[in-house]
């Protein structure tokens, strides 16, 4: 659990998602609580729309003196029904949002690959021969790209695991362009000429103590070797037999990434982060007047009702001063501890202890959550 902070905790683009998130939530919790006022017979006293700081919320008051006539149990059913509506709606919204593949199946392709929505206008894969609207990737280097939680998946796995290429020995030896094998100062090596922007410096991987058929390093172009390339090896995995592994020399910032899509593939040269500059949707129409967008944006209002509902019911159930929690505490200590006890002073004494330490747990726990989440 963290707290909600626009552009911290959650992203400042999708402030509409959790506005309109928070006026459903806080109209369902309230309709919550007048449904079971007006089943006990307590009369509404005010109903509608205020702000809280900035996002308009709903409320209802209930009169007082209705309230206090009931007993323990009802009053606890009115305070509890707002919270208790709060978590229907967030399960019914999980539901939904699990069911989501199948309700869209008629109209989309899923698990199928990702498809491009939109590229940032500082996309260093923009371009012609770099990725292009409507794109549908499949594939980056070894990681299959199914949907858009794998593809940050494969993003994550193409950083930490850099891969060689299983190529033949042949094709190593048509494409060699080294000219001297140099070290670098920092004990790197580099075997490519100045000015070969295209080309890479790669270090064969031998496995086997078999025959050496290829140059410890060679500086080969990047587009052709990938392109002759069968297979994706690291040290784990091998290549068939009759192929090498030669492993690009870059610094770790730099990956060669092999992007695969439909009807072509796309060589990159850079960090895996900078296709975080590529927006994608596991939703693939199945018609071409159908747009991505309208399941993607349905999909993400679907999880921030679950979430943000379940939240205002949490926040609403903890004992602290000006919530729900309040006067349910109170409320369920004098159901069950008033004929126990018998003393009704002692009971609302041990309603307000547990109400102050709900409220010190709540304010510490914002700033908890202030102070880890701000840049301070
Ligand atoms: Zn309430």
């Amino acid at each position: 659990m963290e707290p909600v902070i626009p552009g911290v905790t959650l992203p400042a683009s999708e402030l509409g998602y959790y506005s309109l998130t928070l006026i459903i939530s806080s109209i369902v919790h309230e309709v919550g609580h007048a449904i079971a006022a007006v089943r006990e017979d307590v009369h509404l006293s005010n109903v509608g729309v205020r702000l809280f700081f900035i996002l308009p919320v709903a409320y209802v008051s209930l009169n007082t003196d209705d309230i206090q006539k009931l007993n323990s149990k009802k009053s606890l059913k009115i305070f509890c029904a707002g919270v208790w509506h709060n978590i229907v709606l967030s399960l019914g919204a999980y539901v939904i949002y699990l069911i989501l593949p199948i309700i869209f199946s008629s109209l989309y392709n899923l698990n199928s690959g990702v498809i491009v929505t939109d590229i940032a206008k500082n996309s260093p894969l923009k371009g012609e021969n770099g990725i292009l609207l409507h794109d549908k990737i499949m594939q980056i280097n070894d990681c299959v790209v199914t949907n858009s939680k794998k593809w940050y998946e494969c993003l994550q796995k193409t950083k930490s695991n850099k891969l060689g290429f299983c190529v033949t020995a042949d094709a190593v030896n048509v494409l060699d362009e080294t000219s001297d094998v140099s070290h670098i100062s920092n004990g790197e090596i580099n075997c490519c000429a100045p000015g070969k922007f295209s080309s890479v410096c790669f270090e064969y991987i031998e496995h086997n103590d078999g025959i050496v058929e290829i140059p410890p390093h060679s500086c080969l172009p990047v587009r052709p070797v990938i392109e002759k390339s069968l297979k994706f090896c690291n040290v784990d995995v091998s290549c068939p037999e009759g192929l090498h592994c030669i492993k690009p020399l870059l610094n770790n910032s730099t990956h060669i990434l092999k992007i695969t899509c439909v009807h072509k593939d796309i060589i990159y040269m850079g960090h895996p982060y900078d296709l975080l500059t590529v927006h994608v949707s596991s939703y693939i129409p199945k018609y071409s007047f159908i747009s991505s967008n309208a399941a993607d944006t349905f999909e993400r209002f679907i999880m921030y009702i679950a979430l943000f509902s379940f939240g205002f019911a949490i926040i609403n159930v903890i004992p602290c001063f000006f919530m729900d929690g309040q006067h349910i505490i109170s409320a369920l200590l004098n159901y069950v501890l008033t004929p126990r006890i018998g003393d009704e002073k002692v009971v609302a004494t041990i309603s307000l202890s547990v109400t102050l330490c709900g409220t010190f747990f709540l304010f510490c726990f914002m700033i908890y959550g202030v102070w880890t989440h701000l840049p301070l």
